[in-house]
Formats: structure tokens, sequence, C-alpha cells
């Protein structure tokens, strides 16, 4: 028994499934044909051949459906009109020849990609026949008093349809069934319902008008699938336009947005790595003064082009990010790959000739560049392009014509007076002594605890300055809750309670107006975020949650348990700790909450704290 599941376990999943889906076709083929083609009358040939031509017709005049572009074509029609005519039998001898024909025309196609293809239209047509039959439909003229068992089987047809293929799909590619549900369901359905009316139209045309009728129906489905081509194509050339910049032809700044968006959550989904360069051609300025801005837009014009011509057959895209900026996305590189990619790319540039190039500082094109890489703690896009700017402002202060990695040399990229922020941040919690005196010496503890542990994380410069500074603003959105709500003694009603909740994103809208704290933001935010999801404004999950703001999160609740508070009673430090503890991995990451207890208990040790 073992070896055979091990045996199921190693086969590759969509090898099996292929093979089952084969032979049940063949199967149900074989099982509902019952050679019929031996019992055919001349008539039912000539119907044979003439739905056989229809079908092919239809085929070939295949038509791509908008978003995704998923291919269409109206044969189903052909089928689903044999079924209500004829039965399923016949439908199905109408389909054996035009796979077989197929097989022959489509030798690109893999042999067992056609064989996957008939059964999958054999167990559509079978089960749509059956479901037909079932719900009271009986092959011939239409039965317009009772429409029900056309409707009953397309939905089998479709369903059949959706099912095989969502999972071969599914086995194929381990694509996420989502993606399916789209492709198929949601983007398909029109088409479907389509089919069944045409199957219908055809129905009632080949019953009353034999061949003449057949022939309207193939030039109204041919006018049709025409439309829709060029309905595709107009898409097409509409997407397209809207995605690129004209000057530069490259992608543009919205467009960016969007892949960027979709990278960082792919590579959220599947841990791969993902980098971002930003790049800024230097001087610019200086060419579009000394020959003018038209000149200016044919340099910019050129870097497109070869920036383009660098980028193809690379997994790297390029985006014009705005004015003589631009981005490079580069899913699947880390740091080190990326920033190798970038470097030959500025030496590429520097060895360009260009018109005019002898007015740049280098004497020739240059740019400076700043490359970072996604890492799993970042919760939304903007943090990326933030740190691949500040890895770009450092390397045009290094000189320009050259390329910065962020996180390296993080000391001097930050260069930022720590005791002039503290200060400034000082200044707007001193509202506090007016409002709520007991935030304000809880801000100062946590800022102090914070000053500690940055030392025990050992974290560099850059890192400490924004985990103290955002220890020190955490709670500044309080300054908007009442009064009265903040020094309650009694229990607080809900309704308190989520204005007390709102202060998260209060502090966050009163920050974003000083660009300088920006950065500090996450810490507002997200200190009230929980490790097992269940915390605020997000419901953020453990490594969700950037790594210093869980910490935050322990500090100031280590805090507010031990001291007092109006709603509370003051926990001594070995209550605490045990509360601590009995929150860890729920409401505290584990390992973060046992360093900050080795922390305090060894400082109690030295220096009693209760
Ligand atoms: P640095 O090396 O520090 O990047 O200096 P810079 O001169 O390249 O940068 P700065 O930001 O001072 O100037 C950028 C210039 O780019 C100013 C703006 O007029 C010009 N610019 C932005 N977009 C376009 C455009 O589409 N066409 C042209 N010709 N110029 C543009
Ligand atoms: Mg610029
Ligand atoms: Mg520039």
């Amino acid at each position: 028994m073992n070896f055979i599941r091990n045996l199921i376990h190693k086969a590759d999943r969509s090898l099996i499934y292929v093979i089952l889906l084969s032979c049940t076709g063949i199967g149900v083929f074989l099982y509902m044909n019952k050679w019929s083609y031996l019992n055919l009358s001349t008539d039912g040939w000539v119907m044979v051949y003439t739905m056989l031509g229809a079908a092919l017709i239809l085929d070939y005049f295949t038509f791509q459906i908008p978003p995704k572009g998923n291919q269409q074509s109206m044969d189903s029609s052909v089928y689903l009109a044999c079924i209500f005519m004829f039965g399923g039998a016949f439908s199905l001898s109408v389909l054996l020849p035009v796979s077989l024909i197929l097989l022959i025309k489509e030798r690109k196609l893999t042999w067992w990609k056609h064989v996957v293809n008939f059964s999958i239209y054999t167990l559509m047509i079978a089960g749509a026949s059956f479901v037909f039959e079932w719900t009271g439909g009986q092959p011939g003229e239409i039965n317009g008093y009772n429409l029900l068992p056309y409707f009953a089987a397309l939905a089998a047809y479709f369903i059949i349809n959706t099912m095989t293929l969502g999972l071969f799909f599914h086995f194929s590619t381990k694509d996420a069934l989502q993606q399916m549900k789209r492709a198929f369901v949601t983007e398909s359905l029109l088409v479907y319902l389509c089919t069944l009316i045409l199957a219908l139209v055809l129905t009632i045309l080949v019953v009353h008008n034999g061949v003449l009728g057949l022939i309207l129906y193939l030039s109204l489905s041919i006018l049709l699938s025409h439309a829709f081509k060029q309905l595709f194509v107009m898409y097409q050339s509409i997407e397209e336009k809207a995605n690129t910049d004209q000057r530069t032809k490259l992608f543009n700044h919205s467009y960016f947005e969007t892949m960027l968006e979709n990278e960082l959550s792919e590579a959220r989904r599947l841990g791969t790595p993902l980098s971002l360069g930003l790049i800024d051609i230097d001087d610019f300025k200086k060419y579009n003064d000394r020959f003018g801005h038209l000149q200016g837009d044919s340099l910019l014009a050129f870097f497109g082009e070869f920036l383009i011509q660098r980028t193809e057959n690379t997994a790297v895209t390029a985006f014009r990010y705005g004015g003589e900026e631009f981005t490079l996305l580069m899913p699947g590189m880390e740091l080190d790959e990326a920033y190798m990619f970038m470097n030959r790319l500025r030496k590429q540039l520097n060895d360009t000739p260009f018109e005019g190039v002898e007015v740049f500082p280098h004497g020739c094109l240059s740019f400076s560049a700043g490359v970072a890489p996604y890492q799993v703690d970042m919760y939304n896009k903007s943090q990326l392009v933030d740190q691949a700017d500040k890895a770009l402002y450092y390397a045009k202060k290094q000189g320009k014509n050259n390329v910065h990695r962020h996180g390296i040399n993080e000391g001097m990229e930050h260069e930022i007076d720590l005791v002039q922020d503290v200060r400034d941040i000082e200044q707007q919690l001193n509202l506090f002594r007016y409002k709520d005196i007991d935030t304000f010496k809880h801000s100062k503890r946590v800022y102090k605890y914070a000053l500690d542990m940055s030392e025990i994380l050992e974290l560099d410069n850059a890192e400490k300055r924004l985990f103290v500074l955002g220890a020190l603003i955490h709670d500044i959105g309080k300054l908007e809750i009442p009064w009265s709500i903040l020094n309650k003694k009694d229990t607080l009603t809900c309704e308190e309670w989520e204005t007390i909740k709102g202060h998260v994103t209060w502090g966050k809208k009163m920050v974003m107006t000083n660009e300088r704290f920006n950065d500090l933001i996450p810490y507002i935010e997200l200190h009230h975020e929980r490790y097992d999801g269940q915390g605020y404004p997000y419901g953020l999950k453990g490594k969700e949650i950037p790594r210093l703001c869980r910490m935050l999160t322990v500090i100031d609740s280590f805090d507010a348990m031990t001291t007092e508070r109006p709603y509370q009673k003051t926990k001594n430090l070995l209550e605490a700790i045990n509360e601590l503890r009995r929150c860890s991995g729920s409401q505290f990451d584990p390992e973060l909450t046992e360093i900050f207890i080795h922390y305090i208990e060894k400082r109690n040790m030295q220096q009693p704290l209760f």
C-alpha cells in the first residue's frame, strides 16, 4: 500500500490526470457512439459532413476575448445544435472526424494534447446530452415551450469544460484555482450564453431551411468572430497605449505601480526574491539648458531605447518613473545580482556615444541609481520605492555615476541628527502635558526602553534612528482622542474603544504632513497589530508585521501593564512578565518577547524597578 502511495506521490500528478482523463473520454466515446457510423443513412452522412465543415470553419475563426486573451471559438454551438437535433451519439460522430482533421492540420501541437482536447469535448457532449434528455429534452425541432433542457444542457457543457480544463491547468502549472476561476468562469460565461443562443439559431435554421440555413448561420458566426477579433485587437492597442510612455516607449508610471503590486504579491506568495532599481540621469538639466528641451527629449527617447534593448530577454522590466527617472523591476533577483546588472548597465551607458555628451561633467552619458530588495516584512509597495530612492540619493551624494545598494553603509546613508529629531518630536509631544500626562510619560519611557533594545538587537544607525523615534512618537494620534475618553476611569464602551483604536490612523495622518518623519509611520500605524493576526488596523500576522514594530508592541504593552493607568490595575514586575509570556505567540512575537524579558530581568537585578 505504502509502495503504491509513494509511487503516486512521486509520479507527476498532471500526467496521471491526463491519462485518466483521456481513458475516460475515449471510454465514454466508445460507449455512447456505439459505432453509429455503421448505421448512418446517406442523409445522415451528408449531415455529418455538413456539420463537420461548419465546426472546422468556426474553429478556424477562433478569436480572443479581453482582457487576458483566452481563445474562444463558436464550434461548440455546432456540437450543441447536433445534440438538440439528433442527440449526443450523432454529435460525437461529428467530433471524431473534426478532431482527426485538426490532429493532421495542427501538427505543431503534441499528439497527446489533441487526445486530451478530444476527451474533454467528448465528456462535454456526453454530459450535455445526458442532462438534455434527463430534463425532458427531445432531439428534433426546438420546443419553444420548454427551454429548460437547453439551458440545462448548456450548463452541463460549461461546467464540465471549466472543471476538466481548470484541473488540467491546476495540475500542469500549479496555478492558483483563483486564477482559473477568473479566466474560465468570469470571462467565458457570456461567450457560453452566446453559444447557446447560436446553437438554438443553428438548430432552427437547419431544421427549417437545411443547407441554406447552415450557410446563413455560418456567415453570421464568421461575421461575429471577425467582430470579436477586431474588438480584441482594438483592446490590445488601447491597453498598450495606456501602459506606454510615448516619449521613451517604455512602460509608464501607472503601469509600474500595477506591476510592482503584482510582483510584490508574487514574491510574498512564492517566497522568491525581488529587487527594485531606481535610475536618475545625471545632470540632465545641464543638457536641457545647453541644447534645449527638444534635444533633451531625444536623449530621453534614446535612453528608453537603450533600456529596452538591454532588458530584452531578461526578467527585468524597465519603466519611465517620471521626468528623467526610471525604474527597473527585477523579479527573481537578489540584491547583489540586481546591483551587478545595474552596474553593468551603467558602464554600458558610459560607453554609448550620443550627441553633445561633452556637456556632462563625466564627459559621457551617466546615471546614478539605487537598488533595494523586497523583504518579507514590507507591508506596502511604497516602502520598497522609498528604500531604492534613499539608496539613489546616497549614490548622488557619492559623486554620481554610480549604483548604491540599500542597506550598505547605512550609517552614512542616514547622516541625520538624531538629537535634533528627538527634540522636534518631543516638542510635538509636549501637547500631551496638558491633555494626557500619562501618555506623555509613557512615550518617554517607551523611547528609553527602545534605546536599550536597539543596543541588544544590535541595530545599525538607520534602524536605531527609526526605532527609537518611532517609539517616541507612536501614540501621537491620541492627541485627537477626547480628554473624557482618555482619562475615563470606568470601563470603556464599545464606541469609546473604537475611538481609542482610531489613534493609529490619526497618528499616521498627522505624521504624513511632515515628510521628514514619514518613515516612522509603520510604528504609529502598526503597534497594535498582533502576532496572531487579531490586531488592528490591518490584522497583519506574524512576519507580515515589521520586526521592530513587533518589538515596539512588546515594549508598549509592558509599559502599559507596569504603570498606573486610569482603567486598569498596575502589575508588578513578575505579574507583567507572566502576562507577556501568557500572550507570547498570540499577541506578541515569542522570540522578541523572550529577548525583552531577559533584558528586563537583567536590568532589574542591576537596578530594581519595583
Ligand atoms: P542630478 O544629476 O542631480 O539628477 O541633476 P539633474 O539635472 O539630472 O536633475 P534635476 O532634477 O535638477 O533636473 C531634471 C530635469 O529634467 C529638469 C526637467 O526640466 C527635466 N525634464 C523632466 N522631464 C523632462 C522631459 O520630458 N523632457 C525634457 N526635455 N526634460 C525633462
Ligand atoms: Mg531627477
Ligand atoms: Mg537627474
